[in-house]
């Protein structure tokens, strides 16, 4: 992977362009048969609606550095026009382009979310197959629960076997993940609920909830698996900033978990910040507040293409350097999981290039805070093989 940096040290550029990544908070792949409908689709993140036709996903910085990046690893010039593009990529297939994009991606580990429409996209064991990485699975709390409400499990039972369900699934796992920011944001009382309350609750939900796709909404219940999460002790990664428009992105600042934060038992387990964006710089004082917040600034990277570059550099501030994970937070195109990476590595090498040509900072620090970065944190937090 080279020439995404064109001046700068060598070593570090030679350092970054091969350093393995664990990706710390990805999705699967699409399985195959996509349209490029779909396709543009997936580069819109907030949007559910299908892209309209007086306008391509493509005009946005994603998609011109899916043209800039993307395009050479089919044999196409950088910034094909996004007809010629797709064209290829037909030509070629999907499973091909999946292996090309995943493989290209230098990742050693993937810690796939498992939770969101599991059926088209590829799990751990297929992204490993595809890829050759590690896959790893990561735990849906929201999921867990739904799952219990589909098998119409009593609500007198509910907090017993939700415990036992989520011991279970965890011997699998490295990790949990919460979506509350999607289910009630974070502007609510986080705090543990009590027995009589989630039997309560459970009961509430579960004589409502329809039998096809139960949704939970229910804040106690929310917290209680939140809390049962916190008693197991893997690390939680909660879901912040940036998303679609399903969630309010004026209740998943991460500033608004600072009492949950506060709380005895929490700082005892590794809280994961994913996104983040807009919310980064607030992340960053987080993870410097609390020895066990760390972050990542996964999704907006991608998203902003070129202006990654300053995202990258803006997670650089407050955050000490053993608390900051790489992500792609990718899902469905495998361009987004090759992206990922590419600009990552392009973002690091220019900017702690940028402190070392300055002699602000030495090649050897530099080379050595990519690694934490790329790899080294992610696989002491998650205990990685
Ligand atoms: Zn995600």
């Amino acid at each position: 992977m080279t020439g995404f940096v064109t001046a700068g040290d060598r070593e570090l550029v030679d350092h970054v362009a091969s350093v393995p990544l664990v990706d710390h908070h990805v999705h699967g792949a699409f399985a195959a048969g996509l349209s490029r409908a779909d396709f543009e689709q997936s580069l819109n993140e907030a949007s559910p609606d299908p892209i309209p036709d007086w306008m391509t996903q493509f005009d946005s910085q994603l998609g011109f550095a899916i043209r800039r990046w993307c395009a050479p690893r089919l044999g196409l010039p950088a910034h094909a026009p996004a007809d010629e593009y797709w064209a290829r990529r037909s030509e070629l297939g999907d499973e091909q382009v999946t292996a090309i994009f995943l493989g290209g991606a230098g990742v050693s580990d993937w810690l796939v979310d498992t939770g969101l429409r599991p059926a088209t996209i590829l799990g751990p064991a297929e992204m490993s197959a595809a890829s050759g990485g590690r896959g790893h699975t990561i735990v849906r709390l929201e999921g867990l629960a739904e799952q219990l409400a589909t098998d119409g499990i009593a609500g007198r039972d509910y907090a017993d076997v939700f415990r036992a369900r989520l011991a279970e699934a965890a011997r699998g796992a490295v990790g949990v993940k919460t979506i509350i920011a999607y289910r009630s944001g974070f502007g609510i009382d986080l705090s543990r609920p009590g027995e009589a309350a989630v039997r309560e609750a459970a009961g509430r939900w579960i004589d409502c909830a329809g039998p096809a796709e139960p949704r939970l909404e229910d804040q106690v219940l929310l917290r209680f698996g939140l809390h049962a999460a916190v008693d197991l002790g893997l690390p939680i990664q909660v879901h912040t900033g940036f998303g679609d428009r399903d969630l309010d992105l004026r209740q998943v600042d991460p500033l608004l978990l600072l009492d949950f934060l506060r709380t005895p038992q929490v700082a005892a387990v590794p809280v994961m910040l994913l996104h983040c964006y807009p919310y980064h710089r607030k992340a960053g004082y987080l993870a410097q507040a609390f020895h066990n917040v760390y972050f990542d600034v996964g999704l907006g990277v991608n998203f902003l293409g070129a202006r990654s570059l300053d995202l990258i550099a803006e997670s650089f501030e407050l955050a000490p350097f053993a608390k900051q994970l790489y992500s792609s937070d990718a899902f469905g195109p495998p361009e987004l999981h090759y992206l990922g990476s590419v600009l990552w590595r392009r973002a690091i090498a220019t900017t702690l290039g940028g402190w070392v040509d300055a002699g602000d900072w030495s090649a050897a620090d530099a080379c050595r805070v990519a690694a934490m970065v790329a790899r080294d944190n992610a696989r002491r937090v998650y205990r990685l093989p």
